[in-house]
């Protein structure tokens, strides 16, 4: 059986959030606690595995396109040291103000992905973010959506989004899935 796509928010699901701010230097991307060994895990259960992330502080002019890339080399060399496995990054450089189709909740960059990996069925696969914006764009897609809790500015909200799982972390989804695996098959 084909293992099930996944997508992945950045800032709060792998690495910890900054606060009003942008991950500018990879200095400044910190893990969060457990990710690597979460990806590990993820590695085994779910192809391909995309990161769909955000990052509008290009268009605002406080980092550069090779800033983003820096950083998304530093998380996909380290995740490949840990044994896991991040296939593709997809980020929208776009201010809220541009009105591109790429930053979540619209669906552009997910639909980028399945350009690039054409064997991609969204309702076979998971959308695993903390913010509104990725449950919305998964959901939109019939994505199975997992939240990361965390976002306090955005709980409320959140509270009543018909969102499938809802988890701890990255971790717990993790080990989540696995479980569900040794358990009753693929999740
Ligand atoms: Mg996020």
């Amino acid at each position: 059986m084909p293992k099930s796509p996944l997508f992945l928010d950045r800032d709060g699901v792998i690495n910890q959030r900054p606060r009003g701010s942008y991950v500018r230097h990879p200095s400044e991307f910190v893990f969060e606690k457990n990710a690597l060994q979460a990806l590990h895990l993820l590695a085994q259960l779910f192809s391909p595995i995309v990161v769909v992330t955000n990052q509008a502080g290009i268009g605002k002019g406080v980092m550069t396109h090779a800033d983003v890339g820096a950083v998304h080399q530093k998380m996909q060399a380290e995740t490949k040291r840990a044994g896991g496995r991040i296939d593709a990054v997809y980020y929208c450089p776009h201010r809220p103000d541009e009105g591109c189709h790429c930053r979540k909740p619209a669906p552009g960059m997910a639909y980028e992905a399945q350009r690039d990996f054409p064997q991609i069925v969204f309702s076979n696969a998971w959308m695993v973010g903390d913010s509104l914006s990725d449950m919305q764009m998964g959901a939109s897609l019939g994505m199975h959506t997992a939240l990361i809790l965390g976002k306090e500015e955005e709980a409320a909200a959140l509270e009543h989004f018909p969102t499938t799982a809802r988890f701890p972390s990255l971790w717990d989804f993790a080990r989540h899935c696995w479980a569900g695996l040794h358990q009753q098959g693929p999740v």
